[in-house]
C-alpha cells in the first residue's frame, strides 16, 4: 500500500494513508525511498523512524509499505566485518562516498558473489526440522554450521549438493519444496527460539582478577559497566574482546561523538587475538553507529546485533555481545518517543525504557540450541552505560541496575590514580557466585570461595579504617589494624591492579588469582599471629615476602599452582626464624 507523509520532526515521519501496514512493517519514505520503520499505527496513519538522514524530505511524498519486518542476512561472511544498524556493510560504501552510505541505498550484508565450500552432513531422505544442522562451510577457524532456518517446517531432504555456492545459491531442498540455502533471514526484533534454556552454571573466564574473583559474569550472564570518560569502558571492553572465554565477538558500538567510533573502526582491526595470533577481526562483528548517522539507526543496531550473536549462538558458539554505549540506545529511544509527541516519564525518556532494556539483555543466556545434532551456545552480553555527570541515579543506569547480574562500577578516582581495572571494590557486585559453587569445587582448591569473602570482608574492613586515618590520622591505629591496611595495600596493588598492557598479566587465569589471593591471606594471617607473639610491626613489613607477593603477578601462569606452594612453604620458614618467632 501507498500512504503519503504528513508531517517530518528529525528521523520521525508521520504519514497517513497506511492502511493494512503492520507494527514495525519497513517502509520505503519519499522519492528518494529511505528506509524506515513503523513503531506505532493508530487508525491509517503510521509514526515512522526513519534510518536515514531526513533532510529534504518533504510533505506529501509517498511512503510505501514492504509488508516485511527489520530483518538480517545470516550466513557465511559476517565475520571480520563492519556494518551500520541496519546491517549495510561499512566499508565497501566507505571506500566510495566516504564513511557514508548513499541515501536509500540497499546494500545486501552478505557478499553475493563468494563461493563457499559447502560440505554437506545429512543425506538425502533424512528427515530435518528447525534449527538442524545440513552442513558447514568454513570460515576463518570456524565449522560456520547452516542450519535450517527456525521458522522452517519439518520435512524431508530432497536433495542436498556438495560444492562452492554463493550466500544465495540453493544447497538443498526438502521435500515440501522449501529451498535451503547458505543465508537466510531473520526479523531482529524477535528472538530466535532455542530447545531450552540453561541455568547460569559457569563463570564466563576473563583472565581478569577482580572480574574472575570477586565480580564474575555467568556464561550467558549479563553485566553493565558503568563509567564516566576515561575511566577505562573502552579498555575494559577491548580486554574482555581478547581474552574472555568466547568464540565469537559481537561489538555494538553506540557512538556520541564522530570521532569515538572511528576509533573503534580504527582500533579494533588492529588487535591481535593472543591466542593464536591471528587478527581479532577474523571472530569479530562489528555494528558501528556515529553520531552523525541517524538516531533511529543507533536503536535498531542492538538488536541487529543480538541476532547475529543468537545465530552464532545457534550453531553451537560461545558469543560475547559488547554494547557501548546503553545510554546512546536510549538517549535515541527518547529522541525518537518526544519527535512522536509521546507522554514522557522520568527525565524525558520513554515509560517503555526499562522494558526494551529488559527485552534486550533477556536475549542473552546459556542454551541447549534448537535442532540435531545437539549443540549448546551461549551469549553472554555486557552493556557500558555513561551515566551524564558519573550519576548513578539517572534512569538508564537504574534501570540497567534492575536487570544485569553483575554491575562493574568503573571509577574516576580510581583511574586518575592510575588504579586499573578501575573496577571500584566496594561498589561493584555479582549476583551470580552462589550459582557457581559445583565450577569452583571442580575447578579450584577448596578454600577459594572462602579466601573470596575474606578478601571483600578485609577490603572493607580497610576502607572503614583508611576512613578513620583520613579523620584522626595513622596513630590512631592499633598495630592489629595497621596490619588491615597493610593487607588491603597489598590486596588492591598486588592483586586487584592489573595492567591491560602486560605481556604476562593480561591474562590471569583463576589458578594463578587463586595463588596470589593465597599468597597474601596467608601473609596476613601469619602475620596476625605474630604480632599476637609480640613480633614488632616493622620486622614484619621488612619480610622480603611482601615484595615477592608484588612481584608474583609478573610470574608467568605455567608456573602455577606449584609457585605458590613454594611460596606458601619459604613463608612459614621466614615467620618461624628467629626474627620472625620471636
Ligand atoms: P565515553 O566515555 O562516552 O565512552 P570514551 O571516553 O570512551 O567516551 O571515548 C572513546 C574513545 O575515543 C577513547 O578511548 C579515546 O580513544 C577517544 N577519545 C575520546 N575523547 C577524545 C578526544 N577528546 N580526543 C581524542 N580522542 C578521544
Ligand atoms: P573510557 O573508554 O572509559 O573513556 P579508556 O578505556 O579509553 O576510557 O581508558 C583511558 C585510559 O586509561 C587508557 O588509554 C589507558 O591508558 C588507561 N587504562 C584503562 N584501563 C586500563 C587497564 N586495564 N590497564 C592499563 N591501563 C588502562
Ligand atoms: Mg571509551
Amino acid at each position: 500500500m501507498q500512504g503519503e507523509i504528513v508531517k517530518i520532526a528529525g528521523p520521525a515521519v508521520i504519514a497517513r494513508g497506511m492502511r493494512g501496514a503492520r507494527m514495525y512493517d519497513i517502509v520505503r519514505v519519499g522519492n528518494e525511498r529511505l528506509v524506515g520503520e513503523i513503531i506505532r499505527l493508530s487508525g491509517d496513519t503510521a509514526f515512522i523512524q526513519v534510518y536515514e538522514d531526513t533532510s529534504g524530505l518533504l510533505v506529501g511524498e509517498p511512503v510505501e509499505s514492504t509488508g516485511l519486518p527489520l530483518a538480517v542476512e545470516l550466513g557465511p561472511g559476517l565475520l571480520s566485518n563492519i556494518f551500520d544498524g541496519i546491517q549495510r556493510p561499512l566499508p565497501a560504501v566507505r571506500s566510495q562516498q566516504g564513511d557514508f552510505i548513499r541515501r536509500g541505498a540497499v546494500a545486501p550484508a552478505l557478499d553475493r558473489q563468494r563461493r563457499w565450500a559447502f560440505r554437506p552432513t545429512v543425506p538425502v531422505g533424512q528427515e530435518v526440522g528447525p534449527g538442524d544442522v545440513i552442513g558447514e562451510v568454513q570460515e576463518f577457524g570456524f565449522a560456520h554450521r547452516i542450519l535450517v532456518p527456525p521458522d522452517a517446517r519439518p520435512s524431508r531432504v530432497a536433495e542436498i549438493r556438495e560444492g562452492e555456492f554463493t550466500v544465495t545459491d540453493v544447497v538443498a531442498r526438502l521435500e515440501d519444496g522449501r529451498e535451503l540455502r547458505l543465508m537466510h533471514t531473520w526479523p531482529v526484533r524477535l528472538a530466535r527460539p532455542e530447545a531450552r534454556r540453561l541455568d547460569p552454571r559457569e563463570p564466563l573466564v576473563t583472565g581478569q582478577r577482580i572480574i574472575d574473583v570477586l565480580f564474575p559474569v555467568a556464561m550467558g550472564g549479563t553485566a553493565a559497566i558503568p563509567g564516566p570518560f576515561g575511566s577505562g569502558k573502552t579498555v575494559m571492553q577491548q580486554t574482555l574482546a581478547k581474552w574472555a572465554d568466547a568464540d565469537v565477538i559481537i561489538y555494538v558500538g553506540c557512538g556520541e561523538r564522530g570521532n569515538e567510533m572511528t576509533h573503534v573502526l580504527d582500533e579494533f582491526p588492529e588487535l591481535e587475538d593472543p591466542r593464536t595470533g591471528r587478527p581479532l577481526m577474523e571472530r569479530t562483528i562489528i555494528i558501528a553507529n556515529t553520531s552523525n548517522m541517524p538516531v533511529a539507526a543507533r536503536e535498531a543496531s542492538v538488536y541487529t546485533g543480538i541476532t547475529m550473536a543468537e545465530y552464532w549462538r545457534d550453531q553451537g558458539y560461545k558469543v560475547a555481545l559488547m554494547a557501548d554505549s546503553t545510554s546512546r540506545w536510549a538517549e535515541a529511544m527518547r529522541e525518537i518517543s518526544s519527535r512522536l509527541e509521546e507522554m514522557p516519564a522520568e527525565e524525558g525518556y520513554p515509560p517503555y525504557l526499562s522494558s526494551r532494556l529488559a527485552a534486550f539483555y533477556e536475549r542473552a543466556g546459556r542454551v541447549v540450541c534448537l535442532g540435531r545434532p545437539e549443540r549448546r551456545g551461549a551469549i553472554t552480553v555486557i552493556g557500558a552505560v555513561s551515566p551524564p555527570g558519573g550519576d548513578l541515579s539517572e534512569p538508564v543506569t537504574q534501570a540497567t541496575l534492575r536487570i544485569v547480574g553483575t554491575f562493574w562500577s568503573l571509577d574516576a578516582a580510581l583511574a586518575n590514580r592510575r588504579h586499573f581495572p578501575s573496577i571500584h571494590w566496594l561498589r561493584s557486585y555479582s549476583l551470580y557466585t552462589p550459582l557457581f559453587r559445583e565450577w569452583y569445587r571442580q575447578n579450584l582448591p577448596e578454600d577459594f570461595e572462602a579466601l573470596r569473602e575474606r578478601a571483600s570482608a578485609l577490603l572493607q574492613k580497610e576502607a572503614e579504617l583508611q576512613e578513620i586515618v583520613q579523620l584522626v590520622g595513622p596513630d590512631a591505629l592499633q598495630d592489629d589494624q595497621r596490619l588491615v591496611i597493610e593487607a588491603g595495600k597489598m590486596l588492591r596493588e598486588d592483586f586487584l591492579q592489573q595492567s591491560a598492557f602486560s605481556e604476562v598479566d593480561a591474562y590471569c587465569p583463576p589458578i594463578k588469582s587463586y595463588g596470589i589471593l593465597k599468597a597474601i591471606l596467608s601473609f596476613y594471617d601469619e602475620a596476625s599471629a605474630a604480632l599476637r607473639r609480640g613480633v614488632p610491626m616493622d620486622d614484619i613489613l621488612n619480610l622480603p615476602q611482601i615484595q615477592e607477593i608484588a612481584r608474583m603477578k609478573e610470574v608467568p601462569a605455567d608456573r602455577f599452582p606449584a609457585y605458590t606452594e613454594e611460596f606458601l612453604r619459604r613463608m612459614g620458614e621466614a615467620f618461624r626464624e628467629p626474627a620472625g618467632a620471636r
